[in-house]
């Protein structure tokens, strides 16, 4: 079966009024961007509660679908066969043309799901149910009703044109990027923040990404890893851009005035701060972290407590509460986790600590960032930073 047309289901239960609309057409917009991405033109629109995606030339069906799954505010994506109303008895004969193509084995129970849009329909959905099972179950003897677990519900659906539909593949959910503000993603090679930024997106939020490189501690395949480790995570969250920030400086300012136990956190308040004011420039309304409880020393309570404290807007760190195992799983989903383990350094690892300090006070980290010009540092780490555009294609 060709399918031309795909339904496209969207739920998000709260999502009412004028969010509803605002929710409906920036999930339009996601649609039709990332079909464009693809061979093949569609048309996508929004019609009574519905949007539908409709192939206007030749297309690879799996390529949309594989499409269509990534684009979050998706529930289900339904290939659909689209008929014309040329009366009742054609409307049988095209169901079962659906039948017999879409299923070669006819052992199966199915339950027919007529819904009349059109109320001007001769028919009602009651009596369409019964006609439609008894047609088939003629003309396909293998074929049995189950009315309360079918392997097969077909719907039917009867509005202006007649769709016809019994495949339902699963879509990622969340909300359409785009409809929950924009949010600051401090990206670094590894396994969790790329993560942090899909489960972030996923809710809606636009991101935009800033890293902190430090030349020549670590090198320009670093570099080249987290602005593909972006650009991986474009085909989710859409296009975005990557603040890379010069932090060799800063890093090595540190190393010569710092208590050495304290050389990581007084680094993420560098890193905090520097973030929250592009954050902020950028309109972004936080900052989101690939932060994982009790993981490594600087991600106890008491260092992330000392780490927040050093700017104003929220910190979002979605992967909090999760296993490794549940990241790791994740990031194979979403295809980052190949790249993510590269053998390539990050600055956090440059001037590592032999005995980190991992229950500290606000205090001791204020008096151990104390002999820094830290505006000057951030004032010229700000000024040394560099803006990549990564999108899917080009
Ligand atoms: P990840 O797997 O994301 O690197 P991690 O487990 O290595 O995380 P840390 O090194 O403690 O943890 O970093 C915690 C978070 O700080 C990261 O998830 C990321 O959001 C941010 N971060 C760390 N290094 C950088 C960097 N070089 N540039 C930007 N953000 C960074
Ligand atoms: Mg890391």
């Amino acid at each position: 079966m060709q399918y031309k047309s795909f339904l496209i289901k969207y739920a998000e239960i709260g999502v009412k009024g004028k969010n509803r609309f605002m929710f409906e057409d920036a999930l339009v917009t996601q649609i039709r961007h990332a079909l464009k991405d693809i061979d093949g033109d569609f048309m996508v629109v929004k019609e009574s509660g519905r949007i539908y995606a409709t192939a206007e030339s030749e297309y690879d069906f799996d390529e949309a679908v594989e499409t269509l799954k990534r684009i979050f505010g998706i529930a289900a994506i339904c290939p659909m066969v689209q008929v014309d109303d040329n009366g009742y008895e054609d409307l049988k004969k095209q169901v079962l043309a659906y039948v017999d193509e879409v299923y070669e084995d006819k052992n199966f129970t199915f339950k027919v799901n007529a819904r009349r849009g059109n109320k001007k329909y001769p028919v009602n959905s009651d009596q369409i149910n019964r006609d439609l099972g008894e047609v088939i179950l003629e003309a396909f003897p293998e074929t049995k009703v189950d009315v309360h677990h079918p392997e097969v519900m077909l719907h039917v659906e009867v509005r202006n044109r007649i769709n016809i539909y019994s495949i339902v593949i699963p879509g990622p959910g969340g909300m359409p990027v785009g409809t929950n503000g924009k949010a600051m993603l401090l990206l670094s090679g590894g396994i969790d923040s790329p993560v942090a930024g899909y489960m972030i997106a996923k809710r809606g939020v636009e991101l935009e990404c800033v890293h902190f490189f430090s030349y020549p501690y670590t090198s320009e395949l670093a570099k080249d890893k987290v602005l593909e480790l972006a650009r991986l995570m474009t085909r989710y969250c859409g296009r975005m851009t990557v603040n890379i920030v010069g932090f060799t400086e800063i890093q090595e300012a540190i190393r010569d005035n710092c208590p050495e136990e304290f050389f990581t956190l007084v680094m993420r308040r560098f890193m905090m701060k520097i973030a929250e004011r592009i954050a902020r420039d950028h309109g972004c309304g936080c900052l989101v972290t690939g932060e994982n409880l009790g993981q490594v020393a600087s991600q106890t309570m008491e260092a992330m407590a000392v780490t927040g404290a050093c700017v104003d807007l929220p910190i979002f760190q979605p992967l909090i509460g999760m296993d490794k195992e549940e990241i790791v799983t994740r990031a194979r989903q979403i295809g980052t986790m190949e790249t993510s383990i590269l053998p390539y350094e990050d600055c956090c690892t440059v001037f590592t600590p032999r005995h980190p300090k991992t229950k500290p006070t606000l205090a001791q980290v204020d008096a151990a960032c104390a002999p820094l010009d830290m505006e000057g540092l951030i004032a010229r780490a700000l000024e040394n930073t560099e803006l990549v555009k990564v999108r899917w294609h080009g």
